[in-house]
């Protein structure tokens, strides 16, 4: 098998797959894969759809031009395939790419890889040494099998954690009287709070690293302190620093915030389901540290996460995520005129039940102050009405369901109204029923 330029006839420009890849894109594709195999085969899915490359099929006699398949993305299934081009030359009846891609498994196994994301583990590293990175591969991604093989920056693992340890990902009760109260400051200093729990290398606070306006950076107050802080950094370790920002615009190297701009060394990463669909603001996390002598400190890499607005971090994946956070602070103000108070979380990282790990789309959490009953609820938003996406969201609905009381809704039946009564009569049962 080869891998060949698109929109050829696969006879020119050969770029040999080896042997043990292809045995493992076979069982892949016939749905027999390990989590290896699949590993494998959406990384090479991936590769070779950015390089615009097609996949050509050695079945064929040698001097016959070659069956072709074509690297596709299924979007709302967050999903990459091979698509037979059946309008060029069949594959041999015995190939294994003769049939259509099978569908995926489900996996169903307790450590369950269909929707995990888990925290990065260890220090709140993204830069290594040059020797460490030739010798394994480099830090910058982790496969992500929430979406199918679409890899996700280790600069976002490491955002997600510190917005999961300041709880900016929270939208607050509201207070018992007048407004919520949002800035940025509050919002930057609740991130900078949690950096202090967190190790850039060993004995190495974030805190003392983190910066969250462009001007230290631009008046090189970072690579000051970063310069004096590695004269005594831990040897096996890179000294970095981080950029925390507010960007009301990014382009492909650029973040554009309200204090200046600055330029990324490496093309600015997103989450692959998101690019080009969301709109700013965005909270940035860059990581500051030496390429090469030569050019001495820069901001190597970047990660840009979507967020409901500029005093608000909270993530948003999707564009309508904005909305349907709108959509629940109308339910909390409804519900507050009621007593009601109500929390709104959205899950940056999988929870763990005891039917296998999940992430609703949100989590509400709510407390009656007249009657002190309390309760939680997961919130799943169903978004296509495709066989395939429902069943894996039934799968969902059936695992959150064990464990909370869970409010599933399609995209065009999410309302505020809707889910005020969802609340107010699972807070009802709890006070029927005493405390569970
Ligand atoms: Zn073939």
């Amino acid at each position: 098998m080869w891998l060949v330029p698109k929109d050829t006839t696969g006879r020119t420009a050969r770029h040999p797959i080896p042997d043990s890849l292809k045995q493992g894109l076979i069982r892949w594709y016939t749905g027999k894969g390990s989590e290896a195999d699949h590993r494998a085969s959406v990384s090479l899915v991936v590769t070779a759809r950015e390089n615009h490359k097609w996949i050509a099929c050695d079945c064929r006699p040698a001097n016959d031009p070659p069956a072709l398949l074509s690297p596709a993305y299924l979007s709302f299934q967050e999903t990459y395939y091979l698509r037979r081009l059946t309008s060029r030359p069949q594959h041999k009846r015995n190939c294994p790419f003769y049939m259509p891609q099978a569908p995926q498994r489900l996996r169903e196994t307790t450590k369950d890889a269909l929707y995990e994301v888990n925290p990065p583990k260890g220090l709140f590293l993204a830069h290594q040494k040059a020797p460490e990175k030739l010798a394994q591969k480099p830090l910058d991604t982790d496969p992500d099998d929430r979406s199918r093989g679409v890899a996700i920056p280790r600069l976002a693992r490491l955002l997600w954690q510190l917005v999961e340890a300041a709880q900016t990902n929270v939208i607050r009760a509201l207070p018992p009287s007048g407004r919520a109260e949002h800035s940025i400051s509050a919002e930057m200093a609740r991130l900078r709070k949690a950096s202090h729990d967190f190790q850039i290398a060993p004995g190495i606070a974030l805190s003392d690293h983190i910066y969250t306006t462009a001007i230290d950076f631009e008046k090189k107050r970072t690579h000051a302190r970063l310069r004096a802080a590695a004269e005594t950094w831990p040897e096996d370790y890179a000294p970095q620093a981080f950029l925390l920002l507010e960007a009301n615009e990014i382009s492909s190297s650029e973040i554009v915030t309200g204090l200046g701009t600055i330029e990324i060394r490496n093309r600015i990463q997103h989450t692959g389901i998101i690019r080009a669909e969301v709109q700013p603001p965005f909270l940035v996390l860059a990581v500051v540290g030496e390429h090469s002598k030569r050019e001495g400190y820069r901001a190597l890499r970047a990660y840009a996460q979507p967020v409901l607005s500029g005093n608000e971090f909270i993530p948003t994946d999707r564009e309508d995520d904005r909305s349907l956070l709108r959509t629940l602070q109308a339910t909390q103000s409804m519900l507050h005129s009621g007593g009601i108070k109500l929390a709104i979380k959205k899950l940056v990282f999988d929870i763990q039940t005891k039917q296998g790990s999940v992430r609703p789309d949100f989590m509400l959490a709510f407390h009656d102050t007249e009657t002190g009953a309390e309760g939680y609820a997961a919130v799943q938003v169903l978004r296509s009405h495709d066989p395939n996406y429902l069943q894996l969201r039934q799968l969902e609905y059936e695992r959150l369901i064990a464990a909370w009381p869970t409010i599933s809704l399609a995209l065009e039946h999410f309302d505020a109204n809707l889910i005020a009564e969802e609340i107010a009569s699972i807070l009802e049962q709890r006070k029927g029923g005493g405390d569970a």
